[in-house]
Order: C-alpha cells, then structure tokens, then sequence
C-alpha cells in the first residue's frame, strides 16, 4: 500500500513532467467507481478547466483546478499514475486526462481500492477524508513535543500508535518499522512511554526515513510506479522491515546467536525489528 514517500513520488513526478496551467481536453472516466463512486458530472467538471498545480495531504494526491475545485485521489492498494502520450487504454485504467498539449494523465488500479473526490478548495480542511487527520511529518508542525502530547497517557504499542493517521499523517507499516529502529525504540513499548528525548528522537528518525524514501523515488514492493513507469527503489534499503533472519546494520548483535531480525504480529501486521537495539 503506498504511503507518505510513495504518494509524493508521484506529486514529484507529475509536477516535473507537467507544466502548469496545463488546460483538461478530454476526460475519458472508464467506469462509475473504484471504492467510492466517481464525483458526479467529473467530466464537465474538469473538462476546460486548467490544472494549476499538484499538493500532497497524508496519501492524498491533490489536483487544484482553475476552477476552484481540487480533485482529491487516493491510490488506493495499488493505484499507479502514468504520464504518458497516445496511451491506448489497458484493462484497469479507470480514469485518463488529456491535456491540451497531448500529454496523458492514466490512473491504473487494479484492485480498485482507490479514490477520486473532488470539492471546493475552501472546504479542503474539513473533507472527510482530512477531518481527523494528524500532522504532516515532514511539515513544522510535527516535533519531539507534538508527537509527546499525541502519545500522552496511551496504552497500545508505540508501533500501534504511528499507524493511527491521527497521530501522524502517511506513515504506514513499512516507515513505522524503519523509524523504530534507526531510533533504536521498541515497537512493543508503550505509546505513553515516548516522551521527551525519545519523541526528538523518533521524529527525526521518522522525517529521516521518509526523506530518504522519498529520494530514491518511494519503495516498490508490488505496485508503485513513479509517474514515468519507473520503479521506486527505496525496498533495496530497507533495514528491517521484510528482513527476518537477515543481519542487522549498524547494530552489533551477533546474527549467529540472534538468529537475525526478528518478526512479530502487532493487530495483523508484521512487525520487523532488532530487540538488542531497539529497546
Ligand atoms: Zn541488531
């Protein structure tokens, strides 16, 4: 599923090929819905219209529209964005704009766990989909201190704790792993138990994660695609997270003792970790 680097990959990458404004010629929706159904009139409510720039909420896309609209997409569970010219439509293309000068913007989800919102731009902060939605992790209203008071007098696992998009907004299993141990924290502590120089520490480690994925283009496990077709190669970096039994870097356990990196279940996913560093 992607999260926080994979979606902004593709913010990245639509914002580097496309050239804005950049006018809706044609809107070819290919069905009436993914997860939730297509907005209604979506296509003359887009076509004519410029796109003026790209944003990012969460995993959210946003698409803002010279017509005071921002379409609102969520890739879903293997949604991918492809820039491209003179595409012809493959199963699982669900929705293609072409632009003005001939370039194509081609949502492809095969699960179709995705979607497609679009409202007024004033009424952003209040959708649905942002309402009870925690700070951005790479934005400055995330620090040691506002992480502290989300995690203040809570029980369930510090792991638990980073998924809930309340507490902090993109980060999913795979970053919540990787954060955990390159701050060396548990993930079985308790959420309460972050505070002070261990929330400094966790959020920097989370922002640092995040930064690194995002500049080697997001991790392609099963279906992220960079916006050129690319794939995302941050996978080949992980430090634990898909690393059972394997040796662990930059710690000194002995994987001839340890048996290498541990997996558990924390409510149904896996967790991976080192339990000499990560204490
Ligand atoms: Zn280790």
């Amino acid at each position: 599923m992607p999260e926080l680097p994979e979606v902004e990959t593709v913010r990245r990458g639509l914002e580097t090929a496309l050239k804005t404004p950049a006018q809706i010629a044609k809107v070819d929706q290919r069905r009436k819905d993914l997860r939730v159904p297509f907005p209604k009139n979506l296509k003359k409510r887009l076509e004519g219209h410029e796109i003026t720039r790209f944003g990012r909420r969460a995993k959210y896309l946003l698409i803002y529209m010279s017509s005071g609209e921002v379409m609102i997409l969520h890739l879903g569970m293997s949604g991918s964005i492809l820039i491209t010219k003179g595409h012809r439509p493959e199963k699982h293309d669900h929705l293609i704009l072409t632009l003005k000068n001939g370039q194509q913007i081609v949502f492809n989800d095969p699960r179709r766990f995705g979607m497609v919102y679009l409202c007024p731009e004033e009424d952003l902060e209040t959708h649905k989909a942002f309402a009870n939605i925690g700070p951005e992790p790479l934005g400055n209203d995330f620090n040691g201190p506002v992480l502290a008071e989300k995690l203040k007098g809570k029980t369930t696992s510090v792991k638990q704790a980073l998924l809930d998009q309340r507490v902090v907004a993109g980060v999913g299993n795979i970053y919540a792993c990787e954060a955990l141990f390159e701050a060396g924290i548990s993930p079985k502590r308790k959420a309460k138990t972050i505070q002070g120089q261990r929330a400094e520490k966790l959020v920097n480690a989370i922002r640092g994660v995040l930064k690194r994925a995002i500049k080697a283009g997001g991790s392609s496990l099963k279906d992220h695609k960079q916006v050129s077709g690319e794939l995302g190669y941050f996978q080949h970096n992980f430090k634990v997270y898909d690393c059972e039994g394997e040796n662990c870097l930059g710690c000194d356990c002995d994987i001839a003792q340890t048996n290498g990196i541990k997996r558990m279940i924390q409510s149904g996913r896996s967790t991976f970790y080192c339990p000499r560093k990560q204490k």
